[in-house]
């Protein structure tokens, strides 16, 4: 693996990292041609299946650094279950929509693959309504996530992705105990991926913690 610094043209291609068919290309779509730093740094570690603790900034690329390994080894269509297979946990509704944005495009020819926003101040109907038809990936702000874990309407058994992204934030808002409350209703055998533009202790903890 190479620094954050090295030039783009010695980085590790796309192509050479071992990506689905699928995701490669909806990444000729988008144009992206080569791995931002964060990308080249975490994306391997991740498909391998080990835990990734991720220092990065918003801009940074980080998104696909996640949602890229995700997709490519994830189970679809008919022949997955209608319980979502990763989650993703965001500090805002805005950051929740961006990122399942985001996997909705690197997944654009992963036929009957689905994501799902859920977040605060948004009617429960539509919520139920996707959950129960079933979904892949759901990303999500920690309070409405644990509303719908504690009314059983959303399940995890069948996780076997976590994600936090921006957990400096989420931290700030004070979302830390719900985080905590998250990680211990998971299956302990999800991989995690934990992204943060900051290292404070209590992000630290969790990574030592859970990862
Ligand atoms: P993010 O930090 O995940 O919010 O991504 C920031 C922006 O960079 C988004 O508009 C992405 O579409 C774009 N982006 C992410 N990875 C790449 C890449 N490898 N090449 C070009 N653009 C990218």
């Amino acid at each position: 693996m190479s620094s954050p610094n090295t030039p783009e043209n010695d980085r590790t291609p796309f192509a050479a990292m071992g990506l689905s068919d699928a995701v490669m290309t909806a990444l000729t779509d988008v144009g992206y041609e080569t791995p931002s730093p964060i990308q080249e740094a975490t994306i391997g570690p991740l498909l391998a299946g080990r835990d990734v603790l991720g220092q990065a900034q918003t801009g940074t690329g980080k998104t696909a650094a996640f949602a890229l390994p995700i997709l490519s080894t994830m189970r679809f269509g008919k022949d997955a279950g209608k319980e979502p297979r990763a989650l993703v946990l965001a500090p805002t509704r805005e950051l929740a929509i961006q990122v399942a944005e985001a996997f909705q495009r690197y997944a654009s020819h992963m036929p009957g693959f689905h994501v799902l926003p859920i977040y605060g101040g948004q009617g429960y109907g539509p919520q139920l309504a996707a959950l129960k038809r079933g979904v892949d990936v759901v990303v999500g702000t920690p309070g409405r996530v644990i509303d719908h874990l504690k009314r059983g309407t959303l399940k995890l058994d069948s996780l076997e992705w976590l994600v936090l992204d921006e957990a400096d934030e989420m931290l700030r808002m004070g979302f830390i105990d719900d985080v905590e409350w998250v990680f211990e209703n998971t299956p302990p055998e999800r991989q995690v991926a934990l992204f943060s533009a900051t290292m404070p202790g209590a992000i630290r903890r969790i990574a030592k913690t859970h990862l």
